[in-house]
């Protein structure tokens, strides 16, 4: 059974290590943070025991419960399905403007252990389709992604990463096997955005979309629209034309900005969204507007006009489609459905 200990367990290793002199360098994200004994990594999640390095964030859950997909925002996988969603404490990146910052930076909340074959009970018991990973960054929580993973996918259910997508290539290629759609933040299209505020680099970012749309995963995407930051439409378009050379058929969450941790500035322009709404579409084939409960920006539409899934906040009710074809134009449509 589960057991409530700010302490793992076992000392679970990190697989992606190496030793540099006297010290150890961790070589999950791509900071790479290179630490002496007892020092703790960057994302508050590692820390070098005994000459190794330790995930010492092993099933540590900050945040557990069981939403809607919709919410993690996933639109065109399992649309109405339920699924457990848990988070640890701490995040790779360090966004000004992080809605989650008290969970991703303050790394001051408690936590409790659950195992990977508890979690996976849980998930059972409630009868939802999986585990997707949340809140705080799970790719800090490389070792304990790929354990929970490999169980639910030996029964049949679904692992899901809503991530910053910041991870080196090597233990990105190990999470593919077990993982089944991804929502990516795609903060800017402008390193700027990345250095000046999120701490990290845009190309770290764009490699992990790149790699998991080539392995052909289910693949998101959200771009949270932060006033005076990613409010200028030819930065939206460079963003959206980047996306659509990519694969047009990526679905797009355009969201609105709250002020919120180390950022001040006003809610996102309700214009600026619709007009950056308009301008996805024109070129992408699946856009949403996320933390607005107020129209058709929920809504799945098909290129040939029929409504596929509405959307009345978390009321979901599929119209227009069978399975993934358009029941009006036969269409098939870049949504999962089941995990035939
Ligand atoms: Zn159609």
């Amino acid at each position: 059974m589960s057991q409530e200990s700010s302490e793992p367990q076992t000392l679970i290793r990190s697989e992606f290590q190496k030793k540099i002199g006297s010290k150890i360098k961790c070589e999950i994200c791509p900071h790479l943070c290179t630490l002496q004994e007892k020092e703790i990594g960057n994302c508050g999640g590692r820390e070098v025991i005994s000459g190794e390095l330790i995930a010492t964030n092993y099933g540590q859950i900050s945040s557990l419960q069981l939403d809607p997909i919709e919410k993690k925002p996933l639109y065109n996988f399992f649309p109405g399905s339920e699924i457990l969603s848990v988070g640890p404490n701490g995040c790779s990146l360090s966004c000004a403007w992080c809605l989650n910052w008290k969970i991703s930076q303050a790394k001051q909340l408690p936590t409790r252990m659950i195992l990977p074959d508890d979690l996976v009970g849980m998930v059972e018991a409630l009868d939802g389709i999986g585990v997707a990973y949340t809140y705080g960054e799970p790719l800090i929580w490389f070792e304990f992604v790929q354990d929970v993973g490999k169980i639910l996918h030996e029964r049949g259910l679904v692992n899901i990463l809503l991530s910053n997508g910041y991870i080196n290539e090597a233990p990105l290629k190990k999470l593919l096997p077990i993982t089944d759609a991804f929502n990516i933040d795609l903060k800017s299209v402008d390193d700027c955005c990345y250095t000046n505020f999120c701490g990290g680099k845009l190309e770290d970012v764009q490699r992990t979309i790149k790699i998991v749309h080539d392995a052909g995963k289910h693949l998101e995407l959200t771009h949270l629209l932060v006033s005076d930051v990613s409010t200028d439409l030819r930065k939206t378009e460079e963003l959206i034309n980047w996306i659509a050379n990519i694969d047009p058929s990526i679905p797009l969450h355009l969201s609105k900005y709250f002020p919120a941790n180390r950022f001040d500035k006003p809610a996102t322009d309700m214009q600026f969204i619709s007009d950056a709404f308009e301008l996805a579409k024109s070129k992408l084939d699946w856009v949403y507007i996320s933390n607005i409960w107020n129209g058709t920006g929920d809504n799945s539409v098909c290129k040939c006009g029929n409504l596929l899934v509405e959307r009345t906040g978390y009321d979901i009710d599929i119209k227009g489609m069978d399975a993934n074809i358009c029941k009006a134009c036969g269409a098939e449509l870049n949504f999962v459905v089941d995990m035939k």
